[in-house]
């Protein structure tokens, strides 16, 4: 085991943190005050290869490892958590399930476009009534001479508005339970799919979130991803590695708020004295700076198992996910403390980070969810 940084993994942290502090952290707090989706950052992440991190070059992509995307989602969230929701979920949820279940001619059609950052996924499993119990969805499809009509609608999508392309799991046999869930690519602008209502959230406001309807949506056979019947299989497929990038989120979260609240614990002065000279905030930095650096651990041991080639790492992905959101909570938390009443008020990063994170330890499974999932996983 070698716990030390590749240079390569140096460079590539290096270059997307410079990019995040020049073209993101002056806008930050713009975005997030108008929930502006940043479509004019996406050209520039796409140049970084943001868009496609871990697609082979072959289909547009950058062709990088699950090590390597953990350091590129890390080093957006570090300054815009925002941001790191949007790349993570455009790479982790939409572009994945279709490159890992598309056919050749899908892939070709829309994991390149989407990987070269031409166009934006959407991913939409979440229903009002079907969260955590996904298997309860009710968006139906019905079979006709074809392809198919979709009918339903899906919450809380990232990019439900802005997207382009969106991969939606839909009933295909109601007689089958989890089984009888497929999953379809449906492009923009396919007549009978629209958006609903964009949510006015507590935090990740530049990450555009929309509800998505289906109201007699035709699609042609050909869009149908995955084999009939996987789509909720390959859906908790997708998730296990999409969750390592969740959890490379919060931990790039928590860094950011953990080096906010050191230096201003060295500028503040009360006493006498700086803050930092007192045990209590010492203390805090200690706790955050070592837990940091065990969800950091856990987020790669995931991260390499899946590219060491693990057929799965369904408890690694859930243990990162499930630690590394819990402990930012606490990090971007004593942030605030640490700054005291200018950690309320919007002149210093601190009030966005706690009202950031607060989203880790929901999406793509919550804290409790991920505990069930580690408990199977051990009790199997
Ligand atoms: C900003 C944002 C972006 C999102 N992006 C996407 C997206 O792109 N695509 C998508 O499909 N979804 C997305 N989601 C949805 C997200 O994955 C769900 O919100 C999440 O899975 C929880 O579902 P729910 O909100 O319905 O909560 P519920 O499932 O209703 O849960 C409510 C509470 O009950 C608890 N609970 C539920 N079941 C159990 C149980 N069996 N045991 C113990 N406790 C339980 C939960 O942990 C939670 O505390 C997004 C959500 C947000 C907020």
């Amino acid at each position: 085991m070698d716990f030390r940084a590749s240079e390569q993994h140096e460079i590539l942290r290096r270059t997307v943190r410079e990019f995040a502090e020049g073209e993101i952290r002056p806008h930050v707090m713009t975005w997030d005050e108008t929930q502006h989706f940043p479509t004019e950052l996406v050209p520039r992440l796409a140049d970084l290869g943001l868009m496609g991190i871990q697609i082979p070059e072959a289909y547009g992509g950058a062709g990088m490892s699950a090590v390597e995307y953990c350091i590129c989602i890390e080093e957006l969230a570090r300054v815009d958590p925002s941001v790191a929701l949007s790349v993570a979920a455009h790479n982790g949820l939409c572009t994945a399930h279709i490159y890992m279940f598309g056919t050749e001619a899908q892939k070709q059609r829309y994991v390149a476009p989407l990987a070269r950052g031409e166009q934006v996924g959407a991913w939409g499993l979440t229903e009002a009534r079907a969260g955590s119990d996904a298997g309860a969805t009710e968006t139906r499809a019905v079979r006709e001479a074809g392809g198919w009509v979709l009918n339903g609608s899906k919450t809380f999508t990232t990019h439900g508005r802005v997207g382009h392309v969106m991969v939606a799991m839909a009933v295909t046999d109601r007689t089958a339970g989890r089984h009888g869930i497929s999953a379809f690519i449906i492009e923009r602008g396919t007549a009978g799919m629209s958006a609903g209502r964009k949510e006015n959230k507590l935090g990740m406001r530049a990450s555009d979130t929309s509800e998505v309807i289906f109201a007699d949506c035709r699609v042609a056979g050909e869009q149908l991803l995955g084999r009939e019947g996987h789509g909720f299989v390959n859906a908790m497929q997708v998730l296990d590695d999409g969750r390592i990038g969740i959890a490379a989120l919060a931990v790039g979260l928590a860094q950011g708020a953990h080096e906010a609240a050191v230096r201003y614990a060295k500028e503040r002065r009360q006493f006498g004295k700086s803050i930092s000279s007192f045990q209590a905030i010492q203390w805090k930095l200690a706790d955050d700076a070592t837990a940091i650096d065990a969800a950091r651990l856990l987020t790669y041991r995931a991260a390499s198992l899946k590219d060491g080639g693990a057929s799965r790492t369904t408890r690694e992905s859930a243990m990162a996910k499930l630690f590394s959101s819990e402990i930012a909570v606490r990090a971007a938390e004593n942030c605030v403390q640490i700054h005291g009443g200018y950690g309320f008020v919007k002149d210093y990063p601190a009030e966005k980070f706690f009202r950031d994170v607060k989203l880790t330890t929901i999406g793509e499974g919550t804290s409790e969810i991920q505990r069930l999932v580690i408990a199977r996983e051990i009790l199997i």
